[in-house]
């Protein structure tokens, strides 16, 4: 099967969280299973287009509204990140160096969007399936089916898989016309609530829908930000598969980020080595547990319950412990968490801004990983944490819970909290402690969690089996 993934990141080119992750690996697993998947993502100015080679596939032009815009596709030339990589360069609104966060975003994917259409339109053959990713993505399968110039592309099945329904891409009416020339009956498709809603309309015009895990399949038809009533009447077409992690990038064992590498044999040593490391430069105590934090500092991830928290823990449990965060994100959390560094001095310590060697050196020094999360419909700095033999300690919510059993539970591992409350996770840090006293337990936690198998096999073949359901 040619299958091609839609979406606004993909790793290493580029990524702001989890769906660069997954569009990074799926299709790299999807063709060692004997298919040919391929990504189209936007051309930013990020490092991985500078030190790459590419070749121009295909050159061409459209109408966005009152504007009218040129577009080049480019393709990867050594296909080093396992499948075909095409970048599409939109001068004036792609050629940016961060891929989210400009005023004029709507315009700018609307604009890849309708370039990839019109670039597919133009194959000599169609592919098996058009996979599109969140709604950076989600006004594709409608124009393939309703875009007058389009329509001989209805025909090619669609997938679309949700990694965060939070975010839609609402748009108002008035930007209808961007889309190009569309059957306005099929106006109902675009709309909810009196907004043209990508996410929405993905939802209702794509054959599949997926998203990232099963309990947060569940959790979207009473928390969806507004879109739960569409999940439950298009639950008939929905299934939740759970993310895998991409093992070539994260294995303890090879990881050139971290210092030194080790597997679950010399876990002890190689932790406590990278530990140092850590200890050093952010001035910690290696002989106390550590705990970290790595993720988006937005009211979801429920980074604002850390402060009062890693407050709470400290003074309360006699500072037994060191804790080392590392996100960007909401002003209010960032400025909190810098100005506790004065105060907590010797028992936290925090880096504002996006880090990947770091991050890997986090999940490989770190003892503990706080996920609070309000909402995570996969997560997979969980799943990171324990390949690199750090405890993650997680809200019973979305993906953590498919991925985290509670070490109270038979087979358990992990700790699980149900509330996204101040009081929960200082419990469960508590907790952690009380695991940490005990050397042998914890060894062997650590030693089960390394042993998980997260990877991206069994996942990938589901989506293969969805694919052919529909073709
Ligand atoms: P989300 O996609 O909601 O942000 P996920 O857990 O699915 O959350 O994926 C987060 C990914 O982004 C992980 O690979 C994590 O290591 C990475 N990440 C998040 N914040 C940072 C940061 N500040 N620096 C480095 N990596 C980060």
């Amino acid at each position: 099967m040619e299958i091609l993934h839609i979406s606004a990141e993909c790793y290493p080119v580029a990524k702001v969280g989890g769906l660069g992750d997954v569009v990074g690996a799926l299709p790299k697993y999807q063709n060692q299973l004997g298919h040919i998947a391929k990504v189209v993502m936007p051309m930013y100015r990020t490092k991985f287009l500078y030190e790459h080679d590419f070749d121009i596939v295909h050159k061409g032009s459209f109408g966005m509204g009152t504007y009218w815009f040129n577009y080049t596709i480019i393709k990867e030339r050594t296909n080093k990140l396992g499948f075909d990589l095409y970048l599409v360069d939109i001068n004036g609104l792609l050629d940016r160096e961060s891929v989210y966060g400009y005023g004029d975003d709507t315009e700018r994917f609307t604009a890849f969007q309708i370039a990839v259409v019109d670039w597919m339109s133009q194959w000599q053959h169609r592919p098996d399936i058009v996979h599109v990713h969140d709604h950076q993505a989600g006004l594709v399968p409608f124009m393939m089916q309703h875009c007058l110039g389009y329509r001989h592309l209805a025909a090619v099945p669609t997938v679309l898989t949700i990694h965060n329904a939070q975010y839609q891409g609402q748009m108002g009416w008035d930007k209808s016309g961007y889309i190009p020339n569309w059957d306005t009956w099929e106006w109902g498709k675009l709309d909810w609530r009196n907004n043209i809603n990508p996410l929405a309309c993905a939802v209702k015009c794509v054959r599949q829908v997926t998203t990232v895990s099963q309990t947060y399949l569940e959790e979207m038809r009473s928390n969806a930000n507004g879109l739960e009533n569409l999940f439950e009447y298009e639950k008939g077409k929905c299934t939740g598969i759970l993310n895998g992690i991409d093992t070539d990038v994260w294995d303890p064992a090879v990881d050139t980020y971290i210092d030194p590498n080790f597997t679950k044999k010399d876990a002890g040593l190689g932790k406590l080595a990278n530990k140092k490391v850590l200890c050093d430069e952010f001035n910690l105590d290696i002989s106390k547990p550590l705990f970290i934090f790595i993720g988006r500092l937005v009211h979801e991830k429920a980074a604002d319950l850390l402060p009062q928290a890693i407050y709470d823990s400290v003074y309360h449990m006699e500072g037994k412990m060191n804790f080392l965060l590392l996100g960007s994100g909401d002003a209010n959390v960032e400025w909190e968490l810098e100005n506790m560094k004065s105060q907590l001095v010797g028992y936290y310590n925090s880096k504002i801004g996006y880090n990947e060697k770091l991050s890997h050196q986090l999940y490989a020094g770190a003892d503990f990983l706080l996920m609070p999360s309000r909402v995570e419909p996969c997560g997979l700095n969980q799943m990171y944490a324990m390949r690199y033999g750090t405890v993650p300690i997680v809200r019973n919510t979305g993906g953590l819970r498919d991925t985290v059993i509670d070490f109270g539970d038979p087979g358990g591992y992990g700790i699980r909290f149900n509330d996204a409350t101040v009081w929960d996770v200082t419990y469960s840090i508590h907790r952690a402690l009380e695991m940490y006293s005990q050397p042998e337990i914890f060894k062997e936690i650590i030693a089960t969690i390394m042993e998980l198998d997260f990877s991206w096999e069994t996942s990938a073949k589901k989506y293969i089996k969805l694919y052919e359901s529909i073709k």
